[in-house]
């Protein structure tokens, strides 16, 4: 069986030219091959030596995910779906803005976390993706967008890992992956333009301050452990104190020096005012020094039937964020995108929701396997 060379961080390239008798700096030239020009064929590696990739063709391969469906909106968000194997399928979005280009990805097929306002959530747990998994959602958009856009720059600026899962959860896949998101021999990107979006795994915001930090947003969602408990049941294995120490700790290591806090606006759940008093309170008590520590994003929360939850109107969420900024917070409320291609927040389960239905569906269909190398010869539709 080959390796597939998209699982592998610099270091673990290395690693592996080394086990095969090449020199370690070979990685760097195969790497480079691999994500910043997005190539799939080993033949296409003209500097590397004939020896050399007459072995790669035997023990490895370079092998991205099935493209299900691409979507595009109106306002330039692009969704996909990918096959992950077993009727399982995750989604990636980009979404263009004047001064970045944001691609959001999945770390998991469903999530165990089992949040009361999240379709992934409520879909289960099925599988955690591979590091090549995680990886090959950017090398696939990146090199998709550079064809599609026509432009030979780079495209995407800014990762966040707030797609479908929890990616504290699967540790061991996530830091090649952000290795090699941040690596300036593949995507280069700067940690600060990087975000880990974390539910709360206390451990593991703890490690990843040492291992690998980025920039950290964490699920809030709710001012006392009663009702976080309620929305987020990982709250009951670490509650609010706890996880705003951890953030604290990581704010030390942290590229940027405040943690966004990420709250979804739930219709008579989450969003009164004297709860926004109350988390005032709370994150006050924590604050380092005199420095803001912490940002505030609310989230319209975005419906799904068997939820049973509404999202706050406006003028509540304004009103809630007010009281926030108030007491100097800095404040955002996030604008909705993609919302005719269903790629909002927490929608990104969409069709996937009931795995049955899905194992159907792809079964029906014809999955088109795209190299982003090949994208521009393939027509890429819904199927
Ligand atoms: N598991 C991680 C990252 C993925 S979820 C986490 O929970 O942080 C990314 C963000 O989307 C989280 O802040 C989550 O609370 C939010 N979200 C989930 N479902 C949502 C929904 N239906 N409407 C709005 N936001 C939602
Ligand atoms: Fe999992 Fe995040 Fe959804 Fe909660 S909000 S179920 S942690 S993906």
């Amino acid at each position: 069986m080959t390796v597939n060379l998209l699982d592998y961080d610099l270091e673990g390239l290395a690693d592996f030219c080394e086990r095969h008798g090449e020199k370690r700096f070979r990685a760097t030239q195969l790497f480079r091959w691999i994500h910043q020009k997005g190539a799939t064929d080993f033949d296409q590696m003209s500097d590397l030596a004939r020896s050399l990739r007459e072995k790669l063709k035997v023990a490895a391969r370079i092998e991205g995910l099935q493209v299900i469906s691409q979507h595009e909106s109106n306002d330039g968000t692009v969704k996909w779906l990918f096959a992950v194997g077993a009727g399982n399928a995750v989604e990636a979005v980009f979404i263009p803005e004047e001064d970045r280009g944001t691609l959001c990805i999945s770390s998991q097929a469903g999530c165990a976390v089992g949040c009361r306002f999240c379709s992934t959530g409520h879909q289960g747990f099925s599988r955690n993706l591979t590091s090549g998994e995680i990886t090959a959602q950017l090398w696939f958009a990146e090199h998709f967008l550079r064809k599609h856009l026509a432009r030979d720059e780079r495209i995407i600026s800014n990762v966040v890992m707030m797609g479908m899962g929890e990616p504290l959860q699967n540790y061991g896949a996530l830091i090649p992956a952000l290795r090699t998101i941040l690596d300036d021999h593949a995507y280069g990107l700067s940690r600060r333009r990087v975000t880990v979006s974390t539910s709360g795994v206390v451990p593991m915001i703890d490690r990843l301050g040492q291992d690998c930090p980025v920039a950290l947003a964490v699920s809030l969602h709710a001012p006392t452990d009663e009702l976080r408990t309620n929305l987020v049941p990982l709250n009951r294995k670490y509650p609010i104190a706890e996880l705003l120490g951890a953030c604290n700790r990581y704010l030390v290591h942290a590229p940027r020096d405040f943690i966004t806090f990420e709250y979804c606006m739930l219709d008579g759940v989450n969003d009164q005012l004297e709860q926004a008093r109350e988390l005032v309170a709370l994150v006050q008590r924590y604050r380092q020094g005199q420095g803001i520590w912490c940002k505030f994003n609310l989230i319209p929360f975005n419906p799904f039937p068997e939820s049973g939850l509404l999202c706050s109107p406006p003028e509540q969420i304004a009103a809630f964020g007010k009281i926030l900024s108030d007491a100097g917070i800095v404040t955002t409320v996030r604008k909705t995108r993609g919302d005719d291609i269903d790629a909002a927040c927490g929608q990104l389960a969409g069709d996937v929701r009931d795995r049955t239905g899905v194992s159907r569906r792809i079964a029906r269909q014809r999955v088109v396997m795209l190299q982003p190398d090949k994208a521009s010869a393939v027509t890429v539709k819904e199927i």
